[in-house]
């Protein structure tokens, strides 16, 4: 029975869609809706949080990666190329923790030697392998993995260099400060807040509460992760880490928290920041739109965006929507009698459906 009832929620879809593309509803059935909003983080979160990992201590991501599974809490590990090209132990030991699907990858330098402040003593070509060619190693090292960003070596920039991390990539972390608040235009100079043995939990949670209170997204700055160490080495208290990913948990339930990679905020920044919702129609049982956005690579920007689209008065219960990409149930919310769903859609997929009444 289930069986069948997915099978002609799949053909209605694929019907619905037919019709957007030979005969859209009659002007007489169209009603008024205020048009949707794009959400400013994941789920509608209120804020959202970055665990980004420098240098490649593998033995450290090992554990950080168990402490994300346990906690759902999402990172971004910054690679140095030299370090593990050649080596077929160790990429096949990081492909296998990348595989898992809480920690994805970022560029931090090929040789992470020299110093960005002073690359006039190093030619055009030292810097372009250095920076563009570590983009490259990676890319073949990690072939399913997408290489967005990349973390300058001490968080130092040059006019140079900052020109040739455009080349390829879409974001450059940076280090010190640590919360973007909505001006998030600076993409290439991404704070972080950088965490050494003496970091509490406590300063952890309550950065993590400044974000959530100004809306921001608050990007943290390890490196090892131990249980030994003296204060300002650059190794995360264990059980410090343990405690504060705990709180990424209950804060992310309670809806206030979305723990993204770094990869994955930038794309929904990216998306987010040029989308175009295009209303097809709005009748009395469905609504037609399409979600598109100007990033080019339409492979790499795939993060689904969150949308928040009001519905006709009479609607209740659920709404189906149906993309290309398949159907999915959500609730119908209502405040103060005006009815809304929030809606995941990822860009530049077709169209959307959305119809009154699931079951
Ligand atoms: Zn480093």
């Amino acid at each position: 029975m289930l069986k069948a009832l997915l099978l002609t929620a799949y053909l209605l879809g694929h019907t619905a869609i037919s019709m957007v593309l030979n005969a859209p509803i009659s002007p007489a059935d169209q009603i008024s809706v205020t048009p949707p909003e794009v959400c400013n983080w994941a789920d509608n979160k209120t804020a959202a949080i970055s665990v980004t990992i420098d240098d490649g201590h593998y033995e450290s991501a090992v554990k950080f990666n168990e402490l994300q599974k346990k906690y759902n809490v999402y990172s971004t590990q910054f690679l140095i190329t030299d370090t593990i090209a050649g080596n077929e132990e160790r990429v096949k030991g990081w492909s296998d923790i990348f595989s898992e699907g809480y920690m994805d990858i970022g560029n931090h330098s090929a040789g992470h030697e020299i110093r960005y402040d002073e690359s006039d003593s190093y030619t055009a070509d030292e810097l372009d392998r250095d920076i563009n060619g570590a983009y490259t190693t990676l890319k073949e090292l990690f072939p399913e993995q997408d290489v967005l960003a990349f973390a300058t070596p001490w968080g130092q920039n040059s006019q140079i260099t900052d020109a040739l991390i455009r080349e390829k990539h879409y974001a450059n972390r940076s280090v010190g400060g640590g919360i973007v608040y909505w001006d998030t235009s600076v993409l290439y100079k991404l704070g972080s807040h950088v965490i050494t043995f003496d970091t509490t939990a406590e300063e952890l949670n309550s950065m993590t509460d400044k974000a959530i209170s100004g809306g921001g997204w608050y990007i943290q700055l390890h490196h090892g992760l131990g249980d030994e160490g003296n204060a300002g080495d650059l190794i995360t208290d264990i059980t410090a880490c343990e405690k504060h990913f705990e709180y990424i948990k209950e804060q992310s339930d309670a809806g206030k928290l979305w723990s993204g990679s770094f990869n994955d905020v930038i794309k929904y920044i990216c998306e987010r920041k040029t989308a175009k919702i295009e209303m097809l129609w709005t009748g009395k049982r469905s609504i037609g739109l399409r979600l598109t956005d100007d990033m080019g690579d339409n492979d790499l920007f795939d993060y689904p965006i969150t949308l928040k689209v009001y519905l006709p008065d009479s609607w209740n219960g659920r709404i189906k929507v149906i993309q290309k990409s398949g159907t999915a149930i959500y609730p119908i919310e209502s405040e103060d009698g005006v009815k809304f769903a929030y809606i995941n859609v990822v860009p530049d997929r077709g169209n959307t459906i959305i119809k009154m009444n699931a079951w």
